[in-house]
């Protein structure tokens, strides 16, 4: 059975305004706070992971970790993400 991952409703409910993701790509590293405001409740983390596209590295994909204590995250600089296709 394929991992669930959360969705950003339970993930607000939890208290986390946003959501820091890790760049897939190997050596890179990059990591940004990314604001959850434009997900709608009912998206997962899984549903939206292979969206983002590192600036840094040009990798698609990325590991999101609810994050509850940083500053309220405004915007993702250093990341791209694709929604040229509609969130299921
Ligand atoms: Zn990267």
């Amino acid at each position: 059975m394929p991992q669930q991952t959360i969705t950003f409703g339970e993930m607000r409910a939890g208290g986390a305004a946003g959501f820091r993701l890790f760049c897939s790509g190997y050596k890179c590293g990059h990591h940004v706070v990314v604001d959850a405001d434009p997900f709608p409740d009912d998206v997962r983390f899984s549903d939206i992971e292979q969206r983002f596209v590192c600036i840094k590295c040009g990798s698609r994909g990325g590991l999101p970790q609810p994050c509850y204590n940083a500053p309220r995250p405004s915007s993702y600089p250093d990341y791209r993400i694709d929604l040229s296709e509609p969130l299921p």
